[in-house]
């Protein structure tokens, strides 16, 4: 029988090998592996790709929250706007920096209830954080409306969303800040761990470009205490390679995930729904089940590996206890985390292999 893992990231390094390995030996022998030539040069591609003026490359995507909301200065006092459904890096953008995460209940794509928002403003509320959890796009106009009317900033989670659409403006340039992953098993996944922040505003990336390496913009001359989270060239260098394939890669998962929403015919399952306007780039194909314990354990059996996005939403995890939420207190979100289940999607999944999860999901 065989075993259908619900990611694998070889089949995506196996398609453009030549040109990964090749990139590698390159910067190995040039010498300069931190914060060199690569990096420049990526960040500017990217900046191209995403319709933003400047594109810092940091450490992870983490790090490109805490930077942002530090170079935004919202820290202690302050409050900060987040689904209550998201990974919970995203929170710890806001929390790492003192201020506040106040969670709002999610939409039926998954993303930020836009009705929901103006109930939980306050005279403490910053910003807004819109994550475009599993690839999708937030309906960005009326957050947009509703941040200009109550002047706060917009940081956008973008993680999951590289090249996500809405209305043909990419995610990532519709607020004051943009904030990328590039862990491996993302879209744009590195072989290691990158982040970088993208945006229009000069000060805020001169800002992350400082406080990113020490705080200093000339060598050992520190202007503010930095940390450390730079992007390394070799990261860098194979992002490089796999941007200049992305639409590609995203193209293909597109046809797979077409797939899923064509064949799997389940009443006791929910496929997932693309909002009019938005595109979505399909981090993970996540369907929701009222007995999702049952259809794991069946899923099992047939050795095809599932996994939760995510079993513990942020405000019930005992990093959060300390803000004192409890069980009931965000309805939907709670519904969210014990339903989802993310089928196996990756680069390189034959037509074979997916056949015998739409058939196994089919037969429960
Ligand atoms: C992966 C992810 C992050 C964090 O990125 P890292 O590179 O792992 O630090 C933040 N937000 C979301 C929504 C993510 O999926």
């Amino acid at each position: 029988m065989i075993h259908i893992m619900q990611n694998r990231l070889d089949r995506g390094f196996y398609r453009f090998q030549d040109e990964y390995e090749k990139k590698i030996l390159e910067i190995m022998r040039s010498g300069w592996y931190v914060l060199g030539p690569e990096v420049e040069a990526f960040e500017k591609e990217f900046a191209a790709f995403v319709g933003a003026d400047d594109c810092v490359g940091v450490a992870s995507g983490l790090d490109a929250l805490c930077l942002a909301f530090r170079a935004l200065k919202i820290g202690p006092g302050d409050e900060v706007i987040v689904q209550g459904n998201t990974y919970i890096a995203s929170v710890m953008g806001i929390s790492i920096n003192g201020a506040t995460p106040i969670f709002v209940e999610p939409d039926e794509y998954y993303n930020l209830e836009v009705e929901k928002i103006e109930g939980k403003i306050t005279e403490r509320t910053k910003a807004i954080l819109v994550v475009h959890l599993y690839g999708q796009a937030s309906n960005m106009p009326p957050i947009m409306k509703i941040a200009q009317k109550y002047g706060l900033k917009v940081v956008e989670d973008c993680a999951q969303s590289h090249g996500a659409c809405f209305q043909g403006k990419m995610t990532g340039s519709f607020g004051d800040v943009g904030c990328f992953s590039f862990y491996p098993s993302k879209n744009l996944g590195a072989f290691g761990d990158a982040g970088a922040i993208v945006s229009n505003d000069d000060k805020i990336c001169a800002n992350v470009r400082m406080l990113r390496n020490y705080g200093s913009e000339k060598r050992y001359y520190n202007k503010v205490v930095g940390v450390n989270s730079r992007l390394d060239e070799i990261q860098a260098g194979l992002l490089r390679v796999k941007l200049s394939h992305l639409r590609e890669l995203e193209a293909e998962r597109e046809r797979q995930c077409n797939r899923y929403l064509e064949d799997i015919h389940n009443d006791k399952i929910e496929v997932p729904h693309v909002r009019e306007g938005a595109t979505h780039v399909w981090h993970q194909f996540v369907i929701r089940c009222k007995e999702r314990h049952a259809l794991m354990k069946w899923l099992e059996e047939e050795k095809i590996g599932v996994i939760i996005h995510y079993p513990v939403p942020p405000h019930l995890s005992e990093a959060y206890q300390y803000l004192g939420y409890k069980r009931g207190d965000l309805p939907i979100t709670e519904e969210y985390a014990e339903e989802v289940l993310s089928l196996p999607l990756y680069n390189g999944m034959t037509m074979e292999e997916q056949s015998k999860v739409i058939n196994a999901i089919n037969l429960f």
